[in-house]
């Protein structure tokens, strides 16, 4: 039975371009709303595990992020001064895949933008859904002034979505948890050749490559939620807060500069119950869930949400209020998971709050930390598509 035609796709990030493509490439005819006027898109450097590859390779542009990024399938965890604690293999991938792809959130964007082009995806870029209308919440009216009627309107506008609020209202949504993240894009020391963390007191920070000569620098640590950063101290600021950690970290802490691209991001984790979808407005990727970044697994869970939303849908077994429902207990399932994982591994190391702790806490990942990953990289490894 093919009783949706028409897709509008409410948010042009990572999961409504994956959800468009994927409509698209089921024979939908596919529009994609986007509130930016351009994809000018904020951000740093996106690691895209062997799960989310997987589905690349479904949307055909498994090839191109391959070439254009940096793989890796190993993840080091060290003390302050970069002395090793313990190295983790990942048991992902195989069959021609890494375990992880990075690369630069602006690229993976191009990538996606340019393959749902290609499907004859439509952009209407600097609007927002005004009203969710009629029996289904399908007849649109824009904030252009714009209205249009589609078969299933997808929400993957991102953690203050339009589409959360019209199917689950305020009840559920991003709450500052205490914790930030800085991120800032530096040229790759030689060294740096995996994801790798450096276990401090009150806070880590690591390092990702995103290509061949470039890799994000990043800092978790406690923030006051009412804390407001000026622009031009983002350096000092950056700079003090990895004031106890050695290594190449300090080289590049004394490099930074107003000029530094530098982006800092609360924490706002949440996930909602299913039902994701409320008459034919569905919603997937950080709209439904956003995730500590522990697992780099944020984006990926929204490719995955958009390519399941997109077979569930078109499979048309059922009624749509099943299939969507099918979609919905699915994809909490595994979100759930995730979410749980991360926010446990986010607790344990912003508990180290003391020297002793530190101390406690090395022993406890020498002896824990790669069963621990292991056993998470079986479940994420275990999406099919
Ligand atoms: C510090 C940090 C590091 C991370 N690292 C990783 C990583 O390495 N790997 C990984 O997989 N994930 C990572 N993530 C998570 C990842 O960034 C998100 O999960 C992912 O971007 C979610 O994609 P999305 O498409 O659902 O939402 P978004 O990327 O937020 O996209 C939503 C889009 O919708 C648009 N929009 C918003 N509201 C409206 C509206 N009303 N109408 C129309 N358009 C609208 C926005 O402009 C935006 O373009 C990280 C997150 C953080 C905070």
């Amino acid at each position: 039975m093919n009783d949706v035609d028409k897709v509008l796709v409410v948010g042009g990030g990572i999961g409504g371009l994956s959800a468009a493509i994927a409509f698209a490439s089921h024979g939908r005819e596919v529009e994609l709303l986007e509130k930016r006027p351009d994809f000018n898109v904020p951000g740093v450097g996106l690691g895209q595990p062997a799960c989310a590859l997987r589905v690349y390779r479904r949307l055909g542009v498994l090839e191109e992020i391959l070439d254009t990024g940096f793989s890796y399938n190993h993840m080091s965890t060290f003390d302050p001064d970069r002395v090793l604690i313990v190295e983790h293999r990942f048991l992902m991938g195989g069959m021609g895949l890494p375990a992880f792809c990075a690369l630069p959130r602006a690229v993976l964007h191009d990538i996606l933008r340019r393959r749902a082009q290609a499907l004859g995806v439509r952009f209407r870029m600097g609007a927002e859904v005004s009203t969710f209308g009629g029996e289904h919440g399908t007849s649109i009216r824009f904030s252009d002034g714009a209205q249009a009627e589609y078969d299933l309107v997808a929400g993957f506008d991102g953690i203050r979505s339009t589409a959360r609020r019209y199917i689950v209202g305020d009840m559920f949504g991003p709450r500052h948890c205490g914790i930030g993240a800085w991120r800032v894009q530096v040229d790759r020391p030689d060294c740096v050749t995996g994801m790798e963390f450096m276990q401090g007191v009150r806070g880590k920070a690591g390092a990702i490559p995103i290509t061949r000569d470039k890799m994000y620098l990043f800092n978790i640590r406690p923030e006051d939620p009412s804390e407001f950063f000026a622009a031009d101290a983002m350096h000092l600021l950056m700079k003090e807060r990895l004031a106890q950690f050695g290594s190449y970290v300090k080289e590049i802490a004394d490099s930074l500069t107003p000029e530094s691209p530098i982006v800092y991001g609360a924490l706002e984790p949440f996930i909602v119950p299913y039902p994701w979808h409320r008459g034919r407005v569905v919603m997937g990727g950080d709209a439904a869930h956003v995730v500590p970044p522990h697992l780099t697994a944020g984006a990926a869970m929204a490719v995955e949400d958009a390519y399941v939303l997109a077979r569930c849908v078109t499979s048309g077994e059922g009624s749509i209020q099943d299939r969507l429902h099918a979609y919905g207990e699915t994809r909490f399932a595994r979100n759930a998971f995730v979410y749980t994982f991360a926010c446990e591994w986010m607790d344990i190391e912003q508990s180290v709050r003391s020297q002793a702790e530190l101390t406690a806490a090395k022993a406890e990942y020498a002896r824990n930390l790669d069963g621990r990953i292991s056993a998470a990289d079986r479940i994420l490894d275990a999406f099919t598509c």
